[in-house]
């Protein structure tokens, strides 16, 4: 695997590697659908086409027109919205909202054996694993409004363990697309357990949806709980019972 520290450290990384560019880069520029939403997606590369920011990949007029296109139709929005894209304060927000859109989304040219890179060792320790309170950002695919958060991942080794610092970078490859709550839990779970196929796997996120909180019930301190439970974690309740508990010991306002 080539050297991807620098993943999801933002979009000014002209240095990044390469390596992750999906093959369809230079497709047609056409998006496909595929099961993209498939728990399973975060093994392999999408085969679909991303808008991509120049410092990500190498400019290429390809690129240059999806985000030309991407750029026009944010103005077109804004224009009907009421504004006047034209006016000062809003002269380059289309570019802005492409590049913040772009970064926000860009779990979908990540992979999770990618981000892993040599992370993953032999280790015959085989006690639950956790780590507490990762910070998740997300955007819901029904509004495109944040929801955001904490994840707790949990796993028993069989053979396998993964570098700790690793577990953030696995839930930024799939918080970083349009998601449902539920949907980004099972698939953080998922990847851990295809990748290490520990004894189990328990994964617990807490989010707040702004979709919530500033529009429709306008509800703003009620929470979201999802969990994923694998292996052990679904089948031996005291496994179980001891994860939810170190799980609601650090339960505090996200
Ligand atoms: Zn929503």
């Amino acid at each position: 695997m080539s050297d991807n520290k620098n993943l999801g450290q933002g979009e000014n990384q002209s240095e990044e590697q390469p390596g992750g560019q999906p093959a369809s880069l230079n497709g047609n520029g056409k998006l496909a659908t595929g099961d993209r939403h498939s728990a399973r997606d975060g093994l392999v590369l999408p085969n679909y086409h991303r808008f991509v920011t120049e410092e990500k990949y190498p400019a290429n007029s390809e690129s240059q027109d999806a985000n030309a296109r991407l750029e026009g139709l944010i103005s077109q929005m804004l224009t009907s919205l009421g504004e006047d894209p034209n006016r000062g304060g809003l002269k380059d927000t289309p570019q802005r909202v492409r590049r913040s859109l772009t970064f926000l989304t860009d779990g979908y040219t990540k992979n999770v054996a990618d981000v892993l890179g040599d992370a993953v060792f032999e280790e015959s320790y085989d006690e639950m694993v956790l780590v507490r309170d990762i910070e998740m950002y997300s955007m819901c695919e029904h509004h495109m409004l944040p929801f955001f958060g904490k994840c707790h991942i949990a796993y028993i080794p069989n053979g396998k363990i993964v570098g700790l610092s690793k577990l953030p970078r696995i839930v930024d490859v799939f918080s970083h697309r349009l998601q449902v709550q539920e949907r980004l839990t099972t698939q953080i779970a998922q990847a851990l357990q295809d990748l290490l196929h520990p004894h189990g796997v328990g994964v617990v996120t807490e989010a707040y949806h702004l979709c919530m909180m500033m529009r429709g019930v306008q509800k703003q301190n009620s929470s979201t709980v999802a969990s994923c439970l694998l292996g052990d974690f679904r089948e031996d309740s005291r496994t179980r019972q001891e994860f939810l508990n170190l799980v609601s010991a650090s339960n505090r306002r996200p």
